[in-house]
């Protein structure tokens, strides 16, 4: 079958009755009635004079309508899904910083996105539910809208389908538009790496305003004439009630939130006994392989880590399902793009050795809007350059030993925050830990880690420090470990590395 290059081409393939989008307790939106409702989308868009790549920033609670509200609107206008947990400053950040045609946001939700649009003068579109299946709905403008968009009609593949910012972990958050190629080409490669059919039906706990959500959860889904349940955001004490309730075949999430999960499987055995789980998909941060062992016993499937980033559309690498092996550790093979690893001088390096991780595709962005600096730092020698530092090894299994910008220079020495924390997260009193640099005098840097114990244990510094000491050579060893009740972490579940030294008001 010839692959769907656009958003539309991508919601032709499921079975007219097949479930497409649900919602726990909820009847499922099917494939037939999703792409009646995206013609309607784009007949209504047009008809307001939004047409293909003007900009709709999307502000929805997590939820069906937030699902199918992503994928009609970006069959014939450019989506731009934002945090609704943004307070008044972020959304006039964000909808100045996309140049936003129109706003739309549920009908009756209160939400200071609707004052922050009034000033710039963007029109607000309701969009009201219509109870008869999950994520069905009409958009109704504000005020009366009309006009005729410069392009009406259904979007093509080199048209713009969806703009998101980067997390903004390492700097400020760059916009990176991706075009339907781009989302297609993504949402084929992880729907090949999990093997995905009309069978399969995902529970979506993840953000539907970050790429992780959108793509692997939701589109991924589609694709494949399969469906996707979406719950209203990620709750460890309500998921087992929806694994009961969806009965999915798989799961995807950062690691962040299969952690909390753990604790409550013990107690759910029988509704994961009773569900038809396939595998559960990990992505967007390291999954320490002490997780991974965890979840796998806990969950009695594979768990497959990903890797991936909003640049990428999402997927650029991942572990092989059974037969074929996964490594814990590992962020598995190329899934799609090419990839290579590169010296700082462009070279590509073979096997076995350490340097930043490389990519090309049909995925990758053609680059960060209004932003050449970063363009001319990421895309060089033909290759998009993640900014990550990792290492492939002779089977083409890449490992991630942490971002570039995240690995801490002592005195020269440079030294791989990841591996200091899977060696503490091998001390049974820890559950949670983020080695980073702290700022040193003579060294530029030393290195400290944060951690949270497992309820109930108790451990003190020096132990701990003894206990990497024996695992770890002298200059890696943490000098600083400090005792968290929670690691601060950003909107999409990623713990915070960068930074955090300062935020601790530590240093040697
Ligand atoms: P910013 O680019 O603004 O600093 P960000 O990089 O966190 O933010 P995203 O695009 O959400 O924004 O995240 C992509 C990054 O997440 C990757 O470059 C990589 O550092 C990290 N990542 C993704 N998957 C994994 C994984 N399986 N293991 C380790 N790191 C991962
Ligand atoms: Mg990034």
């Amino acid at each position: 079958m010839s692959q769907a290059e656009t958003m539309s081409g991508l919601l032709a393939r499921g079975a007219g009755d097949a479930p497409a989008i649900g919602a726990p307790g909820r009847t499922a939106l099917t494939h037939g009635e999703l792409r009646g409702l995206a013609a309607r989308t784009v007949a209504a868009l047009n008809g307001m004079g939004i047409g293909r790549n003007d900009r709709v920033a999307i502000v929805l609670p997590n939820g069906p309508e937030m699902a199918t509200g992503f994928v009609t609107i970006a069959c014939g206008a450019t989506t731009a899904p934002l945090n609704p947990a943004y307070r008044a400053d972020e959304f006039d950040f964000y909808l100045s910083d996309l140049k936003a045609k129109a706003l739309v946001v549920l009908q009756g939700m209160d939400s200071p996105a609707r004052g922050v649009a009034a000033q710039h003068g963007i029109p607000v579109i309701e969009l009201v539910p219509d109870a008869a299946a999950a994520g069905a709905f009409t958009l109704q403008p504000q005020r009366p809208l009309a006009g005729t968009p410069a392009a009406p009609g259904e979007a093509q593949a080199e048209d713009v389908a969806l703009v998101l910012h980067t997390s903004g972990t390492t700097s400020r958050p760059k916009i990176v538009p991706l075009s339907h190629r781009n989302l297609s080409a993504s949402a084929y490669n992880i729907g090949t790496s999990l093997a995905l059919t009309p069978e399969d039906t995902c529970l979506n706990i993840m953000p539907l305003f970050h790429i992780h959500g959108l793509i692997a959860a939701v589109l991924s889904s589609l694709a494949a004439g399969g469906s996707v349940v979406c719950s209203p955001g990620f709750n460890a004490f309500k998921f087992f009630g929806w694994l009961e309730a969806a009965r999915p075949s798989w799961y995807t999430a950062v690691p962040t939130m299969h952690q909390a999960l753990l604790p409550l499987a013990a107690r759910n055995k029988d509704v994961i006994a009773a569900g038809r789980l396939r595998f559960v998909r990990s992505s967007s941060a390291s999954l320490p392989p002490q997780v991974m062992a965890a979840l796998e016993e806990a969950f009695g499937v594979p768990v497959i880590e990903a890797y991936g980033m909003t640049e990428a559309a999402h997927q650029m690498a991942s572990n092989p399902l059974p037969p074929r092996p996964h490594y814990p550790g590992s962020v598995g093979l190329a899934a799609g793009p090419e990839i290579a690893i590169m010296d700082e001088a462009g070279a590509l390096l073979p096997a076995g050795e350490i340097g930043e991780v490389v990519i090309r595709g049909r995925n990758v962005t053609a680059g960060y809007e209004a932003n050449p600096e970063a363009n001319a730092k990421a895309f060089t020698h033909g290759w998009f350059r993640t900014g990550d530092q990792g290492v492939l090894d002779a089977q083409g299994y890449l490992r991630l030993t942490g971002r570039l910008k995240e690995i801490i220079n002592r005195g020269g020495e440079k030294i791989s925050p990841l591996e200091v924390d899977a060696v503490l997260m091998d001390h049974p009193a820890v559950q949670q830990v983020v080695t980073f640099g702290m700022p040193h005098p003579k060294l530029g840097e030393e290195v400290a880690a944060a951690v949270v114990l497992r309820e109930g244990h108790k451990l003190d510094e020096h132990t701990l420090r003894d206990f990497a000491a024996a695992r770890l050579a002298p200059f890696k060893v943490p000098r600083k470990v400090v005792f968290l009740q929670e690691i601060p972490k950003g909107a999409t579940g990623k713990l915070q590395r960068i930074g955090l030294a300062e935020k601790l008001g530590l240093s040697a």
